[in-house]
């Protein structure tokens, strides 16, 4: 399972910035998921709850925030945001369509991954 692998190096950063801060609880995570990274949010959620107990991070609430693909065009040469193509509908390799030409020859610059945006927690 995809998310389990993700969970378990969000999990990895979490507990490390937070002995970093001598953190001693964490309370919230907040991840910013890139539209297509194609994460079920719901199993990312689960996995994260399980792998993270017995550490500090057990019960921590987990946010999550939606990145937008953004592409480069390399008909037009258009360089930004694009709609992601429907997750049922995607092929491998995944094309993005460019939205100024329609062109399928696009390079995906971002939103693939899935990082921690930010860390709430406590020190006492
Ligand atoms: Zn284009």
């Amino acid at each position: 399972m995809h998310e389990f692998s993700v969970a378990q190096a969000i999990l990895d950063v979490v507990l490390r910035a937070a002995h970093e801060h001598g953190a001693k609880r964490v309370l919230e995570v907040t991840l910013e998921v890139g539209e297509l990274s194609f994460l079920s949010l719901e199993q990312l959620e689960l996995s994260f709850k399980v792998l993270s107990e017995g550490t500090i991070a057990e019960g921590a609430e987990l946010k999550f925030e939606v990145k937008r693909a953004s592409i480069r065009c390399l008909r037009c040469g258009y360089e930004g945001e694009a709609s992601a193509p429907e997750p049922e509908s995607h092929l491998l390799p995944l094309a993005v369509q460019c939205p100024a030409c329609s062109s399928l020859e696009t390079v995906i610059l971002d939103g693939r991954g899935c990082v921690v945006r930010s860390i709430r927690a406590e020190r006492s």
